[in-house]
């Protein structure tokens, strides 16, 4: 199929459905479009050409549990107190305003702990497949998500984090792999830890052939970027690295999760470990390519507005850290690709710095369904069919090393803060009270932030937006919703106790 299918429905203004693409871990520096070498997205750089593609789409928040709420919620992460996480009860989304809308709406979520009902995610899907208690759908050919091994991994490991034995649980996670390895007839789907691309794509396509006549939401959430890295043997050979079979992917994983190495160490391994990560981005850029095909044959393709993104990019120690722990708001975790497909429509190439909260509010423009009061970002569909975009403080929050928000106690550190405009950046600190500002242009890296000195104006000018921003998360905090959320979270950890207590 050629990238740009045949266009039956050039002239609609306003497709018909929209499909949300979010691929985790997803660096904005390691796709094509966004001037990448090496060929990680053939297909979406194709895709590219006919759409509007934001060089400097930043998350709202990292990791996941903070990135996603601003995406589908159009709502800072800590907007309701930072014990809340995730989708609120009742808490308008891009799902249930189009649901309301009188959309089908599905979610295929590969076996993100995050990204579950658990924490309100399934609002306003009639389909939600999370993939991450064993009773997932099936692919298309009759083969569950994985092998017995491959689930038994993510239950163990979705319980463990959940009671802070994370971090026990991924050293003997690697140690089993070892195990596994040295037997040399591994393969890398038996020690892969989330369901994969086709995958999702096959349970897609499956709801896609029922629903595909009414206007349809749907949502694929990938993992096959996010570590550990174990990619498909089929995109390792389309990568040309078919030497990095199933034993040294096993090794070279075990090696970047050590915490006894140093950072020069790990450096000698960097180039195979980005190499395996890249190779997951192929595997999902096919696989969409896949999805674009099944569309033109289901004759709707011209019909879809698309957006493919990701909530967060990934370290491979830029500042000396692995994978997207919130100990910082650096632009390897920060900046994301994001790309919007709209049938028919102008295309753009925006340089100004754009927040994902914005992006729920611009779908539903696409889409001609009116915008939620609640949201807090605005849509930038009049503005980009105008050619002209106005620019404003773009913020992203966390809270600081809350790695394991499964435990509520571990929720309420110190917040980080970042607040970009044009080229300047400022990072926010509460724990170590300290702001620093960036000049990008000049330090892409954030080696050298300015001294007080310099670029006052610029400074005072973001210290007013945080401040701004500040407030207004103070007097967000809405306490039915923040009292309906604990309950929730309550109710399901009893359930889930209860279960554990039967079995
Ligand atoms: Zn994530």
């Amino acid at each position: 199929m050629e990238c740009a299918p045949s266009a039956d429905g050039i002239g609609i203004v306003n497709p018909h459905s929209v499909i949300l693409i979010t691929v985790d871990c997803l660096r904005a520096d390691h796709v094509g479009f966004l001037g990448y070498q090496r060929p990680t997205t053939p297909f979406l750089d194709c895709l590219a050409e006919e759409s509007v593609v934001f060089e400097n789409a930043i998350a709202a928040g990292a990791p996941t549990y903070y990135a996603m709420p601003p995406m589908l919620a159009s709502r800072y992460p800590l907007a309701l107190g930072r014990d809340v996480l995730g989708i609120v009860p009742e808490e308008s989304t891009l799902a249930s305003v189009l649901q309301e809308s009188g959309f089908a709406t599905a979610a295929f979520s590969a076996a993100n702990p995050y990204i579950s009902p658990r924490f309100g995610y399934d609002r306003g899907f009639e389909v939600f497949a999370d993939f991450l208690h064993g009773s997932e759908p099936t692919g298309a050919s009759g083969t569950r998500s994985g092998n017995f091994r491959n689930r038994a991994n993510r239950l163990l490991a979705n319980a463990c984090h959940s009671v802070g034995l994370g971090g026990a649980y991924d050293e003997i996670y690697f140690q089993y792999c070892q195990r596994l390895a040295a037997r040399r007839d591994v393969s890398l789907d038996a020690v892969r830890r989330f369901p994969s691309a086709e995958i999702l794509i096959d349970n897609a396509m499956r709801w896609l052939k029922e629903h595909c006549h009414q206007r349809f939401f749907l949502w694929l959430h990938f993992m096959d970027a996010h570590g550990p890295y174990f990619p498909k043997t089929e995109a390792l050979k389309i990568m040309s690295r078919g030497d990095l079979d199933a034993v040294r992917a096993v090794y070279l994983n075990s090696y970047w999760n050590r915490g006894d190495v140093s950072v020069e160490r790990l450096r000698t391994k960097r180039e195979d470990v980005v190499a395996l990560y890249d190779t997951g981005i192929r595997w999902v850029d096919e696989q969409v390519r896949r999805l674009a095909e099944n569309l033109v044959e289901l004759n709707v393709w011209d019909r879809c507005a698309l957006a493919v993104t990701a909530d967060h990019g990934e370290e491979f120690l830029e500042h000396g850290g692995r994978a997207h722990l919130p100990k910082k708001l650096t632009e390897e975790l920060l900046h994301v690709p994001l790309m919007l497909r709209v049938p028919a429509s102008p295309k753009h190439r925006v340089q100004s710095p754009s927040s994902l909260l914005d992006l729920a509010p611009t779908l539903l423009d696409v889409a001609g369904i009116p915008v939620p009061a609640e949201f807090r970002g605005r849509s930038l569909w009049g503005q980009l069919r105008k050619g002209k975009f106005q620019e404003r403080p773009v913020l992203s929050e966390c809270v600081y090393d809350c790695t394991n928000p499964f435990f509520p106690k571990d929720r309420m550190g110190p917040r980080l803060l970042a607040i970009r405009l044009s080229q300047y950046k400022l990072v926010l600190d509460f724990a170590g009270g300290s702001g620093q500002l960036y000049d990008l242009s000049r330090d892409p890296g954030e080696k050298a932030p300015l001294a007080m000195s310099e670029a006052a104006e610029v400074r005072q000018k973001l210290l007013t937006a945080a401040k701004r921003h500040l407030v207004e998360s103070c007097q967000s905090r809405d306490f039915d919703r923040r009292m309906a959320s604990h309950v929730r979270e309550y109710r399901l950890e009893l359930a889930r106790s209860a279960t554990h207590a039967r079995n």
